[in-house]
C-alpha cells in the first residue's frame, strides 16, 4: 500500500497552528478536516465541504470527525480527552489522549515529569484556594512565587506572580474559581525551547532556540539562542528529547525551559505542549523541514531524515500581536514588507485585540548578526507602538 493511501488527517482546532499545518499538508496533497468554528483561519486555506463547524470540546462534533479521518491530531491541548478516549478504538489519536490529558493539566504534567526524573521547579498544589493556605505555600516556596491555573492556561492567562504577602488576596481574586498550584520562582538567565518530534522509531529534535516573553506572551524567538554555548544547546536538546520520550504518542511537541544563572548552568523544564509550538515557527524558513511538515510526517508514519531538522540558516521570529489601536499590527506588517528576507505570515483572524497573535515575521540571514540587524527596526517599531 502506498504511504499516500490512508492519510486523511483530522485536527481539533483551526487557529494559526492548524493553518500552518495545512500549508504543509497542501504541498503533499494531504486532506485535512478541521473541527472549529465556521470561519476558523485554518479552514480558509483548504477548500472542501467536509470541515466540521463546532467546538473541539463537543462530543458529537468529535465523533463526527472521527468517522471521516484516519488519524486525529490537535493544534490546541484544551480539548475533550474523554471523547477522544471514546473514539480511540476507531481512529488513531496522535499524540495519545492520555498524553493530552496529562499535559492539559499543568499540575498533572509536573507530577508526570517529576516521576520521570525530569528537572522542574519545586511546586505545591493548592487545594482550598484560601489566603491562609496560600500564605503557607508562600512560606514554603519563598517570594516571589508564581500562582498558576492548572487548566486552560495559555499566553500567561492563568498565571499570577505573587511578589509578597500583599499579593495573596489579589492573586486569588484574579484566578478565582480555577484549580491552582504554586511554583517557585525560576531565576532564569534566559528561556530556551526545543521542538521535539516523536515518531514510531523514536525522538528527534529541532535546534534549540531562545524565547523572549513580554507580559507572559511570546514576543521573539532567536535561532540559535544568543550567547549560549553549543554544549548547552545540545544539553537542552537532549533534555527535551528525554522529556518527550516520557509521553506516549507521535507528533511534534514544544518543550519550554529555563536556563538558570548558576554555576552548573542548570536547565529546568517549564512546560510542554503536545503539538507544534510558537517557538518553532522559524523552522519554516530556517530548517530543511518545518515543524508542521514534521508533525504531519510523524503522525502519518512518513520518513523524517534527521538532517532535515538541522538549522540551515540563523533566523529571528517576531510575533505580530494586536496592540493598543486597531491597526497597530498592520503598521508592523507594512513595515516588514520593506525588510529584506522578511517572511510575513498573517493568520487571517479578523479583528485584533491587545495581545492577540495576528501573525508573525521571520527574518533569516547568512549569519546571526545579519538576521538580527535586519529585524531590529521592526522590534523597535513594536516597542514604540507599545510605549
Ligand atoms: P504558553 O502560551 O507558553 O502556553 P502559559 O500561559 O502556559 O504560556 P507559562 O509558560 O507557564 O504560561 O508562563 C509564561 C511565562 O511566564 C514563561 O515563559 C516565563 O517567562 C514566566 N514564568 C512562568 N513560570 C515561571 C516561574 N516559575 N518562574 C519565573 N518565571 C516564570
Ligand atoms: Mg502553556
Ligand atoms: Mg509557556
Amino acid at each position: 500500500m502506498s504511504l499516500f493511501e490512508k492519510n486523511v488527517v483530522g485536527v481539533l482546532g483551526g487557529g494559526q497552528l492548524g493553518r500552518m499545518l495545512i500549508e504543509a499538508a497542501n504541498r503533499l496533497n494531504i486532506k485535512v478536516i478541521v473541527l472549529d468554528s465556521e470561519n476558523a483561519p485554518a479552514k480558509k486555506i483548504h477548500a472542501h465541504g467536509d470541515h466540521i463547524a463546532g467546538k473541539f470540546t463537543n462530543k458529537e462534533s468529535i465523533e463526527e470527525l472521527a468517522k471521516s479521518c484516519d488519524v486525529i491530531t490537535v493544534e490546541i491541548e484544551h480539548v475533550n480527552t474523554y471523547v477522544l478516549e471514546g473514539v480511540s478504538e476507531k481512529v488513531m489519536i496522535e499524540p495519545s489522549w492520555r498524553t493530552i490529558r496529562t499535559i492539559q493539566d499543568k499540575f498533572l504534567q509536573k507530577e508526570h515529569l517529576r516521576k520521570h526524573s525530569i528537572p522542574v521547579v519545586p511546586y505545591r498544589e493548592v487545594r482550598e484556594n484560601t489566603v491562609e493556605e496560600l500564605a503557607a505555600i508562600g512560606e514554603d516556596l519563598g517570594y516571589p512565587f508564581m500562582l498558576k491555573s492548572k487548566t486552560n492556561a495559555y499566553d500567561g492567562r492563568g498565571n499570577y506572580p505573587v511578589r509578597s504577602k500583599d499579593d495573596l488576596g489579589p492573586s486569588l481574586d484574579f484566578l478565582t474559581d480555577r484549580p491552582l498550584y504554586g511554583e517557585k520562582w525560576a531565576p532564569f538567565k534566559i528561556e530556551l525551547a526545543v521542538n521535539v518530534v516523536q515518531t514510531k522509531n523514536g525522538v528527534l529534535s529541532f535546534p534549540t532556540v531562545e524565547t523572549i516573553h513580554e507580559d507572559s506572551i511570546c514576543k521573539l524567538v532567536y535561532a540559535p539562542p544568543r550567547g549560549v554555548s553549543s554544549s548547552i544547546q545540545k544539553r537542552a536538546q537532549e533534555l527535551a528529547r528525554k522529556t518527550v520520550a516520557a509521553f506516549e504518542g507521535k507528533g511534534v511537541y514544544g518543550v519550554e525551559m529555563f536556563l538558570l544563572d548558576d554555576a552548573a548552568q542548570t536547565l529546568l523544564i517549564n512546560e510542554i505542549a503536545p503539538r507544534p509550538h510558537n517557538s518553532g515557527h522559524h523552522t519554516i524558513e530556517s530548517c530543511g523541514m518545518s515543524q508542521y511538515d514534521a508533525h504531519l510526517r510523524a503522525i502519518l508514519d512518513f520518513p523524517i531524515p534527521a538532517k532535515s531538522l538541522e538549522l540551515r540558516q540563523p533566523a529571528v521570529m517576531l510575533n505580530i500581536l494586536g496592540g493598543e489601536t486597531r491597526d497597530s499590527h498592520l503598521r508592523i506588517t507594512e513595515a516588514a514588507l520593506s525588510v529584506p528576507n522578511a517572511s510575513i505570515h498573517l493568520y487571517d483572524k479578523g479583528d485584533a485585540r491587545p495581545g492577540r497573535k495576528m501573525g508573525h515575521i521571520t527574518v533569516a540571514g547568512p549569519t546571526e548578526n545579519a538576521a538580527q540587524a535586519a529585524i531590529t527596526p521592526l522590534i523597535d517599531l513594536v516597542d514604540k507602538l507599545r510605549a
